[in-house]
């Protein structure tokens, strides 16, 4: 049998075994150690922020981020119905609650036309979360966020370098939050970074980061901080992927084109929008929706013929862990969030996949259907 295509494959092949190696060889490997700093500039400027800190991995990122923002407790906080735990965790983690809204049944991102009815007296910030390859819609975001006086904490994690009407995510929240898993746009093996232009949320960031340590004596704490710091290990690769990132998302919109081409007209499969009024898709991962059955035998199917895929998230109103919780709202219904998590996968995506592998991920799609 030919061999497994995995659903994620990094691409390491820059300056990254440079820098890395330069850490080894002058004993800089914890989080003291000048990589972390220039890693933190490079990406800030990269998407147009003042301030840049870099964090252990994104769900550490926006959990510093909002517990930065020290919002009364019991605040609702509002976030897509369809994402990643690490959202919803972060909001419930800081005392708050987290309230769903629906997902566009196109885009797969927060339905913005739904936002206004969910914000209440206790409404004091919006979480938008760009999913997979198309930016939610910011301006109406904005506007509430502007009318209401609410906080926006833009996670970006999947977007890194997309722009929302050539403006770049992440360079939209009061804090931006991003993740460089080994999956997302750059990698450090595991890490995240927090941009802001706000002078005192960086601050209130980055001592939450690192334990709180008063400023005026070393072991002295007001406040439980957290132990989330980058290793310069970490920032050495960050720093060599950055420097490929426009390389990165012209090979994944390449990918995604080679997509489209290969399964568009598959019946009974919808493929992702291929650009909105605001964005062409950077295909941080390339999703599809069946019409007619749930994903998970066409899963099963492709793992056995040698082809990794996963499931679409799995919606947050429905999530076990919540459904004992005081603010869980019984008999929730999302019906988009809860088809998309049904019906959707998403096939291997990673910078070192091959046209050829992307050909033969197609040909056994398409046999799979039709058979
Ligand atoms: C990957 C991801 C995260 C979590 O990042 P980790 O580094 O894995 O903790 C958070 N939000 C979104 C939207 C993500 O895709």
């Amino acid at each position: 049998m030919s061999e497994f295509i995995p659903v994620n494959t990094p691409s390491l092949t820059g300056n990254e075994r440079k820098y890395v190696l330069d850490c080894l060889e002058t004993g800089w490997i914890s989080s003291e150690g000048s990589y972390v700093n220039a890693f933190e500039e490079a990406f800030a400027a990269r998407v147009g922020r003042k301030h840049g800190i870099a964090v252990a991995n994104g769900t550490a990122a926006l959990e510093v981020a909002i517990t930065s923002l020290e919002l009364p407790k019991g605040s609702e906080v509002i976030i897509p119905a369809f994402t990643i735990i690490s959202c919803a965790l972060a909001v419930v983690r800081a005392g708050l609650i987290p309230v769903f809204v629906d997902a566009d049944p196109l885009t797969w991102n927060m339905d913005v036309s739904k936002l206004e009815t969910k914000i209440t007296a206790r409404t004091r910030a919006i979480m938008p979360v760009h999913i997979y390859g198309l930016p939610v819609d910011m301006q109406p975001v904005i506007d509430l966020a502007d009318k209401h006086n609410l906080y926006i904490i833009e996670d970006a994690a999947e977007q890194i370098g997309q722009t929302y009407n050539e403006k770049v995510c992440g360079s939209f929240g009061t804090l931006s939050t991003f993740s460089f898993y080994p999956n997302k746009h750059i990698t450090t093996g595991e890490g995240g970074m927090i941009v802001t232009d706000d002078d005192y949320f960086a601050e209130r960031c980055r001592s939450l980061r690192n334990l709180c340590f008063a400023p005026e004596r070393r072991f002295l704490h007001r406040e439980l901080g957290y132990n989330y710091r980058m290793t310069n290990l970490q920032a050495a690769l960050g720093l060599a992927q950055l420097e490929q990132l426009d390389f990165f998302i012209e090979k994944k919109r390449n990918m995604g084109s080679l997509y489209h081409e290969l399964l568009s007209g598959v019946p009974g499969l919808q493929l992702p929008l291929r650009e909105t009024k605001f964005a062409q898709n950077i295909y941080w991962v390339f999703g599809v929706v069946l019409e007619k059955s749930p994903a998970i035998n066409l899963i099963d199917k492709l793992k056995e013929m040698g082809i990794g895929t996963r499931p679409f998230f799995y919606p947050m109103h429905q999530q076990p862990v919540f459904q004992n919780m005081s603010w869980k709202r019984s008999k929730e219904q999302l019906p988009v969030a809860e088809h998309l998590s049904e019906m959707g996968l998403y096939l291997p995506s990673g910078l070192s996949l091959t046209e050829l592998q992307i050909k033969r991920v197609c040909d056994t799609l398409k046999e799979i259907l039709q058979s």
